[in-house]
């Protein structure tokens, strides 16, 4: 009998600390309740998040945490909601004023409080943004997701083929592999390419490669196959290399990351053979300090400028081979400055290297600062510019140019021809 006393109130003792220790939670748990939760995207416009709560108290806050993926910050907002035992809110994400591409993920939560202090956090929710105004098809492999609506499935076979080759050609020449797969849009024609863009994308511009989402977005008419297979292989190396070398101190110099595109894009197109050679001939080569950071805008300065680093990365792999390429790409993945990276790769800093290019292509010794001429500008805009009409087969003009978009400054990358 005793014995049984003993072990009811040992029980009892035991049932009060276990309250103790889970009533609160609970209370705050139950305190307050999700009723809706909900989001409506409009494509190019908004995404509307919309949360209904209720509480025995009043609810006081509510806020609103969201991410894009691949950008490691979470923006909030405190929108505005009627305090009260039962409440709406909504808050409206201006994609017009905050653009993201097609494709991109999305992470959202809200916390909510009341006057108790009771503090409800809801369960991530996750959602992708997607372009719903077309019928897209897609085929999938383990690196690359290829979307598109106009053109038959052999179109979008061969665009994902070629950029699966690349890829191969990319890992052989320098050792990168595709961390996550990159997802790849396919807009039929040039408008529909600028019509998925961020309001004011220029004209010209033929495609993009947003490195942090790990999203291209091209415009690729059917009947331009060729040039679609270009533009996707030189938009899907810049995301790949960026997946690799991205470190705070700023990746690769841009004549290797806009040489390693233009190389995977196949052999040099003749109208850079005919500029490359003209430079070379009238000793007018741009430096290659001078490609390391943004590109001129001025259009024949670009092109040249692609030209050439197209050729430095034709030089390294034939002068010093893959495996050297490959070291080099290991040291930029880990961050480096670019001289030392060089100098440990190659044996030579980013002058040496010119000098050894130059007499590899039979160009005359490199010019010193005070002769160098002109001096190349260094567009310092939010977006790339390039005045006058389209280039024909330029890609990317400005080289990297840096765009403010939410949550977090990226960097993106224009193609400066009108496809169709
Ligand atoms: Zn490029």
């Amino acid at each position: 009998m005793t014995n049984t006393k003993n072990r009811l109130a040992l029980l009892a003792v035991l049932l009060l600390i276990l309250l103790s220790i889970t009533l609160p939670s609970a209370l705050a748990q139950e305190g307050i309740t999700v009723v809706t939760n909900e989001y409506e995207t409009v494509f190019g416009e908004s995404i509307t998040f919309h949360v209904a709560a209720k509480s025995e108290n009043q609810i006081t806050g509510i806020r609103l945490y969201y991410k894009v993926g691949g950008f490691p910050s979470t923006s909030h907002a405190y929108p505005e909601f009627e305090p009260g035992q039962t409440v709406e809110a909504e808050h409206k994400w201006d994609l017009v004023l905050n653009y993201i591409p097609p494709g991109s993920e999305i992470e959202y939560w809200w916390k909510i409080e009341d006057a108790a202090g009771n503090e409800l956090k809801t369960e991530p929710v996750s959602f992708t943004y997607e372009d719903e105004r077309y019928d897209w098809k897609e085929l999938r492999s383990d690196r690359v997701i290829l979307y598109w609506y106009k053109g038959d499935d052999a179109f979008g076979q061969a665009l994902l083929d070629r950029a699966l080759e690349a890829l191969d050609q990319l890992k052989h020449d320098t050792g990168v592999t595709v961390e996550k797969p990159v997802k790849i849009f396919i807009y039929g024609s040039h408008s529909d390419l600028l019509g998925a863009l961020e309001e004011g994308a220029k004209e010209w511009t033929g495609g993009r490669a947003f490195t942090e989402q790990g999203i291209v977005v091209i415009g690729v008419s059917p009947g331009n196959l060729e040039w679609g297979k270009r533009a996707t292989v030189h938009e899907l190396t810049h995301v790949v290399m960026h997946q690799v070398t991205d470190t705070p101190l700023g990746g690769l110099p841009t004549w290797l990351d806009e040489g390693l595109a233009m190389y995977a894009e196949g052999d040099l197109e003749s109208v850079y053979v005919a500029e490359l050679n003209e430079a070379i001939e009238s000793n007018t080569l741009i430096s290659v300090r001078s490609l390391s950071s943004s590109f001129s805008a001025d259009p024949d300065l670009a092109s040249l400028s692609y030209a050439e680093s197209y050729s430095l990365v034709e030089f390294i792999l034939d002068q010093y081979g893959e495996e050297k390429m490959t070291h080099l790409i290991n040291i930029f993945a880990q961050g480096a400055y670019y001289d030392d990276a060089l100098q440990e790769a190659l044996g030579v800093n980013t002058d040496g290297l010119e000098d050894a290019w130059r007499a590899w292509l039979g160009a005359p010794p490199r010019l010193t600062a005070a002769e160098a001429t002109p001096p190349i500008s260094q567009p310092s805009a939010p977006t790339p510019v390039a005045p006058g009409p389209p280039l024909e087969g330029v890609c990317c003009p400005g080289g990297l140019a840096a765009g403010v978009i939410l949550p977090a400054l990226f960097y993106l990358f224009s193609c400066g021809q009108k496809p169709d």
